[in-house]
């Protein structure tokens, strides 16, 4: 794995040429796009992210058909365009259906997707659950949806998978998503565990996939801003947002300002464990370790 996530390396460069194969040519969907040099870069930039994570983890394997989740919200609109990108220009060999399900919270508009997706010409599926009263029902007042509310919408997302004759179910979950997990679990769940890039579901017949895990948030926010995706916002459901989420975005965000790059570099350490410097016996043997070296030489070395 090589994950190169700022500055420009000679695999970028080729990516980027990957991407920008005729002069100024674009897919339909950047036709109201900035043609700013500014615009180009995060868009390459972007794209290179996407393409580097299809391939550290091998999201092609044997794949024919995607099922993109679209919430409406700015990433998962992000990732539709990108994968869109990627497959008009030939790098994607895989068919596209984008998927939203409307989970019933008030005043969901629910013109807004069907226009979008129609006026885009891709394939796409708008399905409706009223999964928001059974949240409502079953967590106590006070209590936050989003647990069961995600459980619920994941369950409906693999049916529709199966019924649409999907692989796989495309999210649009990123970097910092991926971050605020693990440190969740670090502080909270008392594990070493973030969201992973490529999943595959307890059936065993569907995957789970984020091809935007290497993207950036603030990337993702301003390609939103510069394409005018038609934005749902995502406190319809009158959920009060996870505190502990939350603490753990501005944790991260505290960090980056004093230290840029720290995000970076912290999803790269995600890339490299090394298992015989934590404390999991069930991820290595260490009472199995044995002296291999003659005591004499072994009495020469520094132990750590
Ligand atoms: S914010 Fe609302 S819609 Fe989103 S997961 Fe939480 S409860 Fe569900």
């Amino acid at each position: 794995m090589n994950i190169a996530f700022s500055g420009q390396t000679a695999e970028g460069a080729e990516r980027d040429d990957a991407v920008e194969t005729e002069e100024g040519a674009v897919h339909p969907i950047f036709a109201s796009a900035p043609r700013s040099v500014s615009f180009n870069k995060l868009r390459k930039r972007l794209l290179r992210h996407v393409r580097q994570a299809i391939d550290d983890f091998g999201m092609l394997n044997g794949q024919k058909r995607w099922l993109i989740g679209l919430s409406g919200g700015k990433d998962s609109y992000g990732l539709l365009a990108l994968l869109m990108d990627l497959k008009w220009r030939g790098l994607l060999p895989v068919e596209l259906i984008a998927c939203n399900l409307d989970q019933g919270q008030p005043n969901f508009p629910k013109h807004v997707l069907p226009d979008y997706l129609t006026s885009i010409g891709i394939t796409h599926r708008i399905e409706y659950r009223d999964t928001y009263s059974i949240v409502k029902e079953k967590v106590p007042a006070g209590g936050t949806y989003c647990s069961l509310c995600s459980r619920l919408r994941r369950g409906n997302l693999y049916r529709i998978a199966r019924e649409e004759g999907c692989d796989a179910l495309v999210l649009g979950h990123h970097r910092e998503d991926i971050l605020e997990t693990f440190f969740m679990n670090f502080f909270h769940g008392g594990r070493l565990a973030a969201m992973p890039a490529k999943l595959l579901n307890d059936e065993g017949d569907l995957f789970v996939m984020r091809p935007l895990a290497y993207a950036a948030e603030d990337d993702l926010a301003k390609f939103a801003a510069a394409m005018q995706f038609p934005i749902i916002p995502c406190d319809l459901c009158g959920s009060q947002d996870g505190l502990q989420r939350n603490a753990m975005k501005d944790m991260l965000a505290g960090i980056e300002a004093k230290m840029p790059g720290r995000k970076d570099a912290m999803l790269r350490a995600l890339a490299h464990v090394n298992p015989s410097h934590l404390l999991d016996p069930k991820l290595f043997d260490f009472s199995g370790l044995n002296v291999t070296k003659p005591s004499q030489e072994a009495g020469n070395e520094e132990s750590e």
